[in-house]
């Protein structure tokens, strides 16, 4: 642990070379303590300050259950934070994450702008910062995120917890950690001005946030930016950006399934087969006119290893294609039986929560 998080520091302007003031100091007992890891209130209009409850409008409506069901989230807030606050995929391939991304904070919004990625809102904590084919998914701020009040009365461990006793790990102390590391992520994200007007105008930051300036969201990284914030942040944020091409095949070979579907259906599955299969085509009949070329040739018509490769790439420009096509056809007959068996056991499964016998 203590080398993963001396290969992910962060460092503020100010805080350069360990002379942090006496707010700092005490910002970073806050982060290892069970207070709110921040004073700053964002929401200066919507919020009056010293607000020791949090706003049941702070939360979101409704939220999906394990079983597929709908709650209400005012009913069953705890369990919705089970969901909210979760990256149970990512942290069981996490000795895999290496070859989807690099321990290094996620690039500043206008950076994702120049690399031409769209960014595309995703409330799901475990698509934060998935990037792939243009698109990069990015949760926004959910509001009691950014309340004080929220941090200490939903992630503070109750007294004689497990974890203040003998360093395990409890439920709230995993919440606390994924929640700071989801706030760190927007110090990377909003570094810069321009980052704090592009997560405004494209809904990154809650919609009442209107009010709250640009030295207001300064304040509000400097107070979560400890010097000892890499070893309060849980370990899928020592990682950065993730590639969902790499997500994908980490998750196919490790837990037999896709991180993300990319094929949303099943023409675009088959697009995607048939355009590697028609670019290898197009490279085989470059390959047979060459040989063609080589057979008129003094020097290669005679040689009997050059006919003997001339035959056999023949044969497999014949039937590499027609193969390569019946397994297309065979992968993506597999693909409709597996959906077709998914959907059926989902189904039961749900009718028999909805109307149990
Ligand atoms: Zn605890």
């Amino acid at each position: 642990m203590e080398q993963e998080s001396q290969i992910y520091s962060f460092q503020t302007i100010n805080g350069q070379g360990g002379s942090f003031c006496a707010d700092r100091a005490a910002a970073a007992k806050r982060n290892t303590g069970k207070t709110s890891p921040f004073t700053v209130n964002l929401f200066k209009e919507s919020l009056p300050d010293h607000t020791e409850s949090v706003p049941a409008w702070f939360f979101p409506s409704t939220y999906r259950t394990n079983k597929g069901g709908l709650s209400l989230v005012k009913s069953n807030e705890r369990n919705f934070l089970l969901s909210e606050l979760s990256v149970d995929r990512l942290d069981s391939i996490y000795q895999h994450l290496w070859l989807a991304g690099l321990p290094m904070p996620p690039r500043p919004l206008h950076y994702q702008m120049v690399l031409q990625r769209e960014v595309v809102l995703c409330e799901k904590m475990d698509m934060h910062l998935v990037w792939g084919s243009g698109r990069i998914f990015l949760k926004p701020i959910p509001r009691f995120l950014l309340s004080s009040a929220f941090w200490n009365t939903h992630l503070q461990c109750p007294k004689g917890c497990e974890c203040t006793w003998d360093q395990r790990e409890c439920m709230i102390k995993n919440q606390r950690s994924i929640a700071l590391g989801f706030l760190l992520t927007y110090a990377a994200l909003i570094s810069f001005e321009s980052d704090f007007a592009i997560s405004k105008k494209i809904g990154l930051l809650p919609s009442d946030l209107d009010s709250c300036q640009w030295a207001d969201w300064q304040r509000f990284v400097e107070e979560i930016m400890t010097p000892s914030i890499s070893n309060d942040i849980h370990r899928r944020f020592y990682y950065g950006e993730l590639r969902l091409g790499r997500l994908n095949s980490i998750s196919l070979l490790t837990r037999l399934g896709y991180y993300m579907n990319q094929w949303p259906d099943y023409s675009s599955f088959l697009r995607d087969q048939l355009g590697w299969l028609a670019t290898t085509t197009i490279y085989i009949a470059l390959a047979l006119t060459a040989m063609q070329l080589g057979l008129a040739t003094d020097q290669l018509k005679t040689s009997p290893i050059y006919m003997r490769a001339a035959y056999g790439f023949s044969v497999f420009a014949i039937l590499g294609p027609l193969i390569s096509g019946g397994v297309i056809l065979l992968a993506l007959t597999i693909l409709v039986v597996i959906n077709w068996k998914f959907q059926k056991a989902r189904s039961e499964e749900r009718f028999n929560s909805i109307n149990p016998r």
